[in-house]
């Protein structure tokens, strides 16, 4: 199958049948990410466990077949890693479709690596990184609340 065929497929499947869709009760950070310029929504949970690794992780959103699909596909990347190789992960993920001089992603971002079309479309960026920056967020909080201060 050709990229470009493998990338429209990928993105169909999760966009209408999206993987962990949902909320959280007993979330341990929570975050909103939204796309005014395309009418994106997504609203990210996740729950850690004392070793920081993401047990659990849910969104809701709605909005265009990339945000949902790429949010999709994120949590079903993102499952049961830690918060540090998580946090490799958004980064690698932003590096891909934004770095100006085009890299060969790396392979530990499996399927996601089929993202990197929307490369091609600018204005899409945002889109489908939407979730990823909820997720930094998550992170984040997650991390001040949960961690004693470095010393
Ligand atoms: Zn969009």
């Amino acid at each position: 199958m050709d990229p470009n065929e493998l990338y429209q497929e990928l993105i169909l499947s999760h966009s209408k049948r999206p993987r962990n869709q949902g909320t959280l009760p007993d979330a341990t950070a929570q975050a909103h990410g939204d796309n005014p310029s395309c009418g994106d929504e997504v609203e990210l949970y996740i729950k850690t466990n004392a070793e920081d690794r993401i047990e659990e992780i849910a969104f809701q959103g709605q909005g265009c077949a990339i945000s949902q699909a790429s949010a999709s596909l994120m949590t079903v990347r993102v499952k049961g890693k830690t918060t540090a190789e998580a946090s490799s992960m958004i980064d690698a993920f932003q590096s891909m479709l934004t770095e100006k001089q085009e890299q060969p992603p790396p392979e530990f971002l499996g399927d996601l690596r089929i993202l990197k079309g929307v490369r091609q479309y600018p204005q899409r960026v945002k889109c489908a990184t939407l979730a990823w920056q909820a997720l930094r967020q998550c992170i984040e909080s997650n991390n001040s609340t949960n961690q004693p201060p470095a010393g």
